[in-house]
């Protein structure tokens, strides 16, 4: 499937109260809400998307808040680390803005050359920021964070395996190129599509598997540019062996999902018809939107959802 895949879409995780998440995307992070709906197959519970100005795929981190639940146990057998992209020679004021915000497990380190800050999502997400060139990406600036501290989108993400063969296998005939190993990570690159072109793989032995629960990622998706793409991609993996969902209609994107030989659920996502087919650009995230076959029962849903600024 050469050249089909174009980095990644978005990541989508759970967490426990919506109003503490949507802080912590738009006034932490400074990154723009794009998207207010709800949870697809449970209308009660909200599925909220942060991005750049447009929520520009690569860029897209996804939440379902399902209210009071236990924390993940970080562990084997899932992404350990989304990370996010930042202008170089920034990290210095995220640590200092971050630390300021009360934000925890805050630790600079480097990977392959790269600096990198990581941090405590509020439900324990493991986040990592790193410094990267913006290419032809530019951050969001309602929510505080100026033009060159921004976030940009997404760096990349860290997957934690007991083993990595399967799915370093898997990554490349998605179109990954394995790269260069640096302790038990190594990186996995694609090029030809956005600038979230890396996964890195980190092998994890002994540890224990991990549990879902708030601040996990719930599945991680990667970007196809349209749908005739994404029936070639799923042919080719279902012609693998792969069990594979039917295409599903997310409003936003067509997706497609299957489960990977090392635990992660892979999602794969349009980049049509984008954020933008049902509000204007200006006013993007702010109301809320719900798939039709929720329209009529929207009063009782408003009803559920816990208020978010
Ligand atoms: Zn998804």
């Amino acid at each position: 499937m050469k050249n089909l895949i174009k980095g990644l879409h978005h990541v989508t995780s759970m967490a426990a109260d919506a109003k503490e998440n949507n802080d912590f995307f738009t006034k932490v992070l400074g990154m723009r809400r794009v998207k207010k709906t709800v949870n697809f197959d449970t209308p009660e519970v909200y599925h909220l998307y942060y991005g750049d100005e447009v929520g520009t795929p690569g860029s897209v981190m996804s939440y379902f808040p399902f209210g009071p639940m236990p924390n993940g146990r970080r562990g084997a057998g899932e992404v350990g680390v989304t990370e996010f992209a930042v202008p170089k020679g920034t990290l210095g004021f995220w640590k200092e803005h971050l630390a300021s915000k009360g934000v925890k497990g805050l630790r600079e380190s480097s990977f392959l050359g790269d600096a990198r800050l990581e941090l405590d999502g509020p439900d324990g997400d493991s986040f990592a920021l790193v410094e990267a060139e913006p290419e032809n990406r530019t951050a969001w600036t309602g929510g505080g964070i100026g033009e060159a501290d921004g976030v940009l989108g997404f760096h990349g993400a860290r997957f934690q395996l007991r083993n990595a063969d399967a799915t370093g296998e898997l990554l490349t005939f998605m179109g990954y190129q394995k790269g260069d190993t640096e302790g038990s990570v190594t990186r996995y690159r694609i090029d030809g599509g956005n600038a979230a072109r890396t996964i890195d793989l980190e092998e994890v032995p002994d540890a224990p598997h991990a549990t879902q629960g708030a601040g996990s990622v719930h599945h991680i998706a990667f970007a196809v540019e349209n749908r005739a793409a994404q029936l070639e991609v799923r042919k080719a993996l279902m012609d693998t062996g792969y069990q594979v969902t039917p295409v599903i209609d997310r409003d936003y994107f067509w997706a497609i999902y299957f489960r990977t030989p090392g635990g992660v659920l892979f999602e794969i996502a349009t980049n049509e018809p984008g954020f933008d087919r049902d509000e204007d650009t200006a006013h993007l995230g702010q109301a809320l939107m719900l798939p039709e076959r929720y329209r009529p029962y929207r009063a009782q849903i408003e009803r559920k959802l816990p208020e978010i600024a």
